[in-house]
């Protein structure tokens, strides 16, 4: 059985592909030229399982998104009260490129450029050279990602060459004191930052990473501590999406950041990364097909934060008989999006090859839509490969047992389930 959620993904993909609204971000040439047709998603389970759809391996460059990342950096190494020494975490509620900064001259917000270029200069130090923050830098982001991540120097470049608003930003807050290097080499610094190539599966992993804590889930590496990734995340949260956070978090209710190149992260804490990539922008700088897929996401997936749903901290597999000719799951606690993805991921490895299987929710307290459906469209993927599936179900957990294909899911009693040798 190979697991729904890649082809769920790719649903969302054809929903959102006629939408050709917004611009391709031009301020930076070589961003002009990228396909803006180019559409993909990927997620990573904060268990380290990476799922995607359509261009999962297209290279862009991370821009803002890789802001938050250097924020978790900057609290690693230099801990919350140093940090907001030089740049606050409230929202600012305008564009990424206003000359913002607050009545003492700092920067409020972390997540817009003149807070970013404060916090890339906080990295290695004041005395650092532009090249080792950046290696620095780089290679913290190539931990997170689980790969060795490169600047697309072409990028950088092309950037560097137009950065008139960015070495503005760098002038005024070297004139506050703020930064010590020259603005040339602030603006240097950050721009190669946000010039670090990535794939929206890079980023879903380096997304779960925040979410499972700071230990990146595919490598098993610690790399951030846990408080530092829940202040970052709570900063992503109010500060993420520009000017439009506060309509995101009620609309899409998934802490994110966006980047003007068309990548959009999203971090579900304690359950999964998302990331998209489609490069048309809407006024606010926020791709538009991306924030699309992230409202599908959160409706049809139940990934709202703010969701009242209830949720149980347990994982939802309690235990597994199996014999050579059959495998019993008993399964537990509320079956959501995350439950289901665990589950069916432990469904299709190689250890269940029996003829019969059968999943037992007597323990199940609940599910959710998108839980019982993702289960459903297991089972039946189970019966097309010849497995004789059911259900254990005396508490009828699973109402309305129509399969997406309009068949039922075939009920069990219990004991149509014991495993051989293990007496009544
Ligand atoms: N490097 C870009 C800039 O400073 C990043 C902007 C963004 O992605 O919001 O203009």
């Amino acid at each position: 059985m190979k697991t729904p959620i890649p082809y769920y993904l790719a649903q969302i993909l054809d929903k959102v592909r006629p939408n050709e609204g917004g611009e391709v971000a031009d301020y930076i040439p070589e961003l002009a030229t990228a396909d803006p047709d180019i559409l993909g998603v990927a997620v990573c389970s904060a268990t380290g399982h990476v799922y995607h759809a359509g261009a999962g391996e297209h290279r862009f460059t991370m821009q803002s998104i890789s802001k938050p990342f250097v924020y978790a950096l900057a609290l690693q190494e230099f801990g919350l009260a140093a940090v907001r020494e030089v740049v606050g975490m409230e929202p600012s509620g305008e564009a990424f490129n206003e000359l913002s900064l607050g009545g003492d001259h700092r920067p409020v917000n972390p997540l817009i450029n003149a807070g970013a270029i404060v916090v890339n200069q906080l990295i290695d130090g004041v005395d650092s050279t532009v090249e080792d923050r950046v290696e620095t830098i780089r290679s913290f982001l190539s931990r997170m990602a689980g790969r060795e991540l490169e600047i697309d120097e072409q990028v950088c470049q092309s950037e560097v060459d137009t950065a008139e608003r960015n070495l503005s930003l760098a002038h005024m807050l070297r004139s506050y004191g703020i930064i010590q290097d020259t603005a040339h080499d602030a603006v240097l610094s950050y721009t190669k930052q946000c010039s670090i190539s990535v794939d929206v599966r890079d980023l879903a992993v380096m997304s779960a990473t925040l979410a499972n804590g700071g230990q990146q889930p595919v490598t098993g590496e610690m790399i951030l501590d846990a408080d530092v990734c829940r202040l970052t995340l709570a900063v992503m949260s109010s500060c993420g999406m520009y000017d439009g956070a506060g309509r995101w978090m009620a609309e899409v209710g998934i802490p994110a950041k966006s980047g003007v190149s068309g990548g959009l992260l999203g971090t579900l804490p304690g359950q999964l990364g998302v990331a998209t990539f489609s490069p048309r922008l809407n006024p606010e700088g926020n791709s538009v097909r991306g924030e699309e897929i992230f409202k599908l996401l959160s409706a049809d997936m139940g990934l709202h934060l703010m969701s009242t749903e209830r949720r149980f901290g347990v994982y939802p597999i309690r235990e597994i008989e199996q014999t050579a000719e059959e495998a019993i799951f008993y399964l537990q606690g509320h079956i959501n999006f995350t439950a289901a993805e665990a589950v069916l991921y432990e469904l299709q490895q190689d250890n269940f090859r029996g003829a019969r299987l059968a999943l037992d929710f007597e323990q199940v307290t609940g599910f959710n839509t998108i839980g019982r459906r993702m289960l459903k469209e297991g089972l039946r993927r189970f019966r097309e490969a010849g497995v004789d599936v059911a259900v254990i179900d005396p508490r009828a957990r699973m109402t309305n047992l129509e399969m997406s294909d309009g068949t039922m899911v075939p009920v069990a009693e219990p004991d149509d389930y014991q495993i051989a040798g293990e007496g009544t």
